[in-house]
């Protein structure tokens, strides 16, 4: 049996406008949140992998109360089971928090593998797959474009710039998947209705034995100073051709030294 706990995050949508709170936090209130989608690779390559054969796929998440969407949707998509760890401790945390919440949870679980997606929609730093995978003391195989698993081990291809890797690691481990490794499935009705009857679990930090003064704004590593918002588009300029179209076209690409 493959116990995988997919840790999924809940994000503003990409799509709404975004703004920043007076702290320079990002505004989770006003704007409608969402699974990261980065994330639903991670839940569809868990749902394959446990596909054939006997599985578990438990997903995870560190958030507010609406978060729980997120585990909603995995739920809907096949998922098992849930667990929510959410505390008013919690708000303001950074990456090292977050992923010490997530690896006290992940401990907590019985698990064979833990996946995640390369990164988030949001912060998208595309660090807490591998800090929790130290705090766990297992092995990462990160950024994986292709996943096959065969008992207890596992296979990953990783596209880079120059050379494709394949990889591989036996045991317990960490995978951080990209959004090559095939689309994520829509819930069917049939999901969604079963859904509802799957068990969630609400943990709060002292369920994890962490104390609060490890997590939080306060006691973040790292803070964002400041919050610009980039400047609107401006309109391109139009190059009208009256036989001379080429030219002007190649002098405005010298002008921008593209040529
Ligand atoms: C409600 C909330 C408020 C926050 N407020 C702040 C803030 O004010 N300032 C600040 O610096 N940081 C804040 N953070 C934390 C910040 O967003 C972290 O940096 C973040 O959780 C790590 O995400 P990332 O995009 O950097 O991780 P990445 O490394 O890009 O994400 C990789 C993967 O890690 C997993 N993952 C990441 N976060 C979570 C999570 N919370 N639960 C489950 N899986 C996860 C997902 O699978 C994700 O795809 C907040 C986080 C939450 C949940």
């Amino acid at each position: 049996m493959t116990k995988i706990v997919v840790a999924v995050k809940y994000v503003p949508d990409a799509t709404a406008d975004r703004t920043f709170d007076a702290d320079n936090t990002v505004d989770r209130e006003n704007v409608d949140g969402l699974l990261s989608e980065l994330d639903e690779y991670a839940v569809e390559q868990a749902l394959q992998v446990i596909e054939d054969g006997d599985g578990e796929v438990t997903v995870l998440t560190v958030g507010p109360a609406d978060a729980s969407d997120a585990v909603r949707k995995a739920l809907q998509m096949g998922a098992d089971a849930g667990v929510h760890v959410e505390d008013d401790a919690i708000a303001g945390s950074d990456a090292f928090a977050t992923s010490l919440i997530l690896a006290k949870a992940i401990e907590k679980l019985d698990y064979d593998m833990v996946f995640f997606g390369m990164g988030s929609t949001d912060a998208g730093m595309g660090v807490v797959p591998t800090l929790v995978a130290e705090r766990l003391g297992l092995p990462a195989i990160t950024f994986a474009s292709e996943i096959s698993v065969d008992g207890d081990t596992v296979k990953i291809r990783r596209d880079g710039d120059a050379a494709t890797h394949q990889i591989e690691a036996t045991g317990k481990l960490v995978v951080s998947v990209t959004d090559q490794t095939g689309e994520a499935r829509y819930p069917s009705f049939k999901g969604i209705m079963a859904a509802k009857k799957k068990p969630v679990e609400e943990w709060s930090l002292s369920d994890l034995g962490i104390d609060a003064a490890e997590v939080g704004g306060d006691n973040a590593w790292t803070k964002v100073e400041s919050t610009t918002p980039r400047p609107p588009r401006t309109a391109g300029e139009i190059v009208t051709d009256e036989g001379d179209g080429g030219t002007k076209l190649v002098e405005f690409l010298a002008s921008k030294k593209f040529v």
